[in-house]
Parts: C-alpha cells; structure tokens; sequence
C-alpha cells in the first residue's frame, strides 16, 4: 500500500471542506522547488515537508471525495501496511487536519483563527495569540502476573470476543508510570509494580501518542470496573493462542502497538494474516 500523491493542479478541483468556516482564496504557489510563503497560509493546506529534490509535500483538507482522484480509505485500515515514511505523512496529515477543524476560534477570546507557519499553528485575528496543535499522551501496557500470564480486556465499545491490553489518557499532573499504575487499578483493579517504557505510537484518532508499557502485576485477581471495562481475564500463551485460532477472541489490527506488545509477550505471531 502506498500513498498516492498528486499535483496541485490535480486536487484543484475537489470540494472545500464544509467544515471551514472561512475558506481561502489563495492557493500555495511559489517558484518551483520552494514552499509557498509560510507566514500567511490558505485554509485547508498543510506543508509535510520536501521531497528528495526540495519539491513541498502539501497535504490538503477537502470535502467528499472525488472520483476521479481514486478510490478511499481510512488510516486505520491501512496503518500496517504503509512503511514508515509515508505513516509518518499521513499520521501527520490526518492530526493537523483535525486540529485546523476543531479549533476554527481562539480558545483566549473566540474570535475566528487563521492558519500560519505552514499549516502548524493558528494565529487569533483579534489580538494575534498564536495556538499550536496538541498531542495527548496515552499509556497503553502489557501487564503479566508472576506466573507470567497476560492481563486482557474487553472495552464496552467493542464487538464481542475483541480483548487487548488495558489502555488510557494521561491526567495533568501525572506521570507516565503513576497513569499506568492508575488506569490498571482502575479499569481491573490489579496493583501493578515495575512499569517499564517499551516503544510508542501516533495515534492520530484525533491526537494521541500511545507510550507503549509492560508492567508486573502484584496482585492477581482481575474485576472488571464494569463501565470502561466489562470482562479482564487472565491468559496463558496457550489459552491465547487457543482462543486466537478458534475465533474466540479476536486481536487488535496489526501495525497497532498493542498488537506489538501482546506478540511481544507470546514471543511471535499470532492468528492469521
Ligand atoms: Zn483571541
């Protein structure tokens, strides 16, 4: 799977977005190889960065998709399978169109905002206070008892038989550890010693970055809190894998980091492709 860019002139006669309240006359233009001015910015389009020979990479947010540039999809669907450059772009895309659309007015006074720094911030037209996207950390944690079995749960969104690792925000004035240690208590009650930082994750889905976690467990029984979470069981390798193949419980996508830290702890893959 890979990205399919387009020119300018391309994508120049999508629809705008209807979401913006007021969109802009100009288009990014500037001599070939450079970036448009970046101190004033139109609506809707966002510098990525430049390509090999210094050529921008724009991204632009547009309304209903248009036929003629092909076929959609969601970022999920596809966040395993684009390498690692092209993820980067489109996390980065879809986080900043998001932000542009849910901060139209300045938090300060309300006043409309308008893009600035390429796409990378807002500024006020009122009294210029400039705004910057946000990135909201979440923990997300491979939890195993002394017998080394692995903590699951069932979020009460989810469809039947889907368990992964237990997962939340961040509170002010928390660390990294206390909200690990915090959200397993809470969510099934299990006191949980040695946190250990893994790897993280941009989970643009609308601007989390997931920090990735494995934990020992102190105490044994899990009890479901019920609300966010309605079943937390214990698994062996064996019973996983059982319950895997028999479709019993099914896994978060792959390329997810929670998938990475359940194969992680069985130490290989699992289920089919
Ligand atoms: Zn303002």
């Amino acid at each position: 799977v890979r990205l399919a860019w387009r020119t300018p002139a391309e994508v120049s006669g999508l629809p705008d977005p209807d979401d913006v309240p007021e969109p802009a006359a100009v288009a990014p233009s500037g001599p070939a190889g450079r970036a448009p001015d970046a101190a004033v910015w139109p609506e809707g389009w966002l510098l990525l960065g430049l390509d090999a020979e210094g050529a921008p990479l724009l991204a632009r947010r547009t309304g209903a998709p248009a036929s003629r540039v092909g076929g959609w999809t969601g970022l999920r669907s596809v966040f395993a399978a684009l390498d690692d450059t092209e993820l980067v772009l489109a996390a980065t895309a879809v986080a900043l169109h998001t932000w542009h659309a849910r901060h139209p007015r300045c938090p300060r006074c309300g006043a409309p905002t308008r893009p600035a720094q390429a796409g990378w911030s807002r500024v006020c037209t009122a009294e210029g206070s400039e705004h910057y996207p946000r990135t909201d950390p979440a923990v997300i944690m491979a939890v195993v008892d002394e017998a080394d079995r692995l903590l699951l749960g069932h979020a009460a969104a989810w469809p039947q038989g889907r368990f992964s690792t237990l997962a939340g925000f961040v509170e002010p004035g928390e660390s990294l550890e206390q909200a690990v240690r915090r959200e397993v208590e809470e969510e099934a009650g299990v006191e949980v010693v040695a946190v250990e930082y893994v790897a993280s994750q941009p989970w643009p889905f609308p601007a989390s970055l997931m920090l990735g976690f494995r934990a020992r467990a102190r105490s044994a029984p899990a009890v479901a809190d019920g609300e966010e979470v309605t079943e937390a069981l214990w698994v062996t390798r064996e019973e996983l894998a059982a319950r895997v193949a028999s479709g019993a419980i099914g896994l978060p996508g792959r390329g997810s980091i929670a998938r990475r830290l359940i194969e992680g702890w069985f130490g290989g893959r699992l289920g089919q492709d």
